[in-house]
């Protein structure tokens, strides 16, 4: 059966971090939108520099233990609150969340460039007719997703995004594909999905019934075999079963 949509993957996909700039960058930065955010909550007598190490340790030892669990995605409002505590900064939940987005750097400015012919090869696939969700991992959606997405240019007015964090679940979890299934209103064998990660994308999309294109990289699991497989984004515009969509 042709397909109707297409999911995709976001990181490593459509963008990729290999212009990142290098770990201190980061850090730098981090420690200064805490040392702004923690002024405007008049917390005085700690380091914000420690103060967005902590969190952002926190926000990753979450997500890891996720991944290796139940793909629960963590409240991470509770986690920054409680590494925070562990510091002596006794926040609320929100005003912890708060300050744990305020210092994520994220988008273009966490060194994230689109793959060249990103944006052109949505636009076509939309020409063609196909319906478009992004599905991706993430520990913050909304507008800030939203935002990061526009600065790339992947803003190419989506059918459907669906954020991890947003879900409640991780990738590859199938709460996640079927969110976009519902969403779109297309059946598991009208979709394909593409992405990166055979463990994330592929296994997950095919355990819930849905075709995959592998993006080649180094695998991420074993004895996970992808329908189609591309190195180049261009590559799709000339498979068969994507010249045309078919309502
Ligand atoms: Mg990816």
């Amino acid at each position: 059966m042709p397909f109707r949509a297409l999911l995709f993957d976001i990181g490593d996909t459509l963008w990729h971090s290999r212009a990142a700039p290098p770990a201190a960058e980061f850090r730098r930065r981090a420690a200064e939108r805490a040392a702004e955010h923690l002024a405007l909550l008049g917390v005085t007598g700690a380091d914000p520099a420690v103060v967005a190490r902590t969190c952002w340790d926190a926000l990753e030892d979450a997500m890891r233990c996720a991944r290796a669990t139940d793909l629960r995605e963590p409240d991470y409002g509770l986690v920054a609150m409680s590494a925070l505590h562990s510091l002596g900064v006794n926040l609320g939940r929100s005003e912890a969340a708060a300050l744990l987005e305020a210092t994520y750097i994220s988008g273009m400015e966490g060194g994230k460039s689109p793959f060249p012919d990103a944006a052109a090869v949505l636009s076509e696939l939309r020409r063609r007719g196909f319906l478009l969700a992004a599905v991706t991992n993430r520990a913050f959606g909304g507008e800030r997703f939203r935002a990061d997405l526009r600065e790339a240019g992947l803003d190419v007015g989506w059918d459907a995004e669906v954020v991890s964090v947003e879900v409640g679940y991780l990738k590859p979890h199938p709460a996640n594909f079927q969110h976009a299934l519902e969403r779109l209103k297309v059946a598991p064998a009208r979709a394909l999905m593409v992405g990166n990660s055979l463990a994330e994308d592929v296994a997950g999309a095919q355990a819930v019934g849905i075709a995959t294109a592998w993006r080649r990289c180094t695998p991420d699991a074993e004895g996970v075999v992808p329908e189609f497989t591309f190195d180049e984004l261009s590559e799709l515009l000339s498979m068969p079963a994507l010249r045309s969509s078919c309502p």
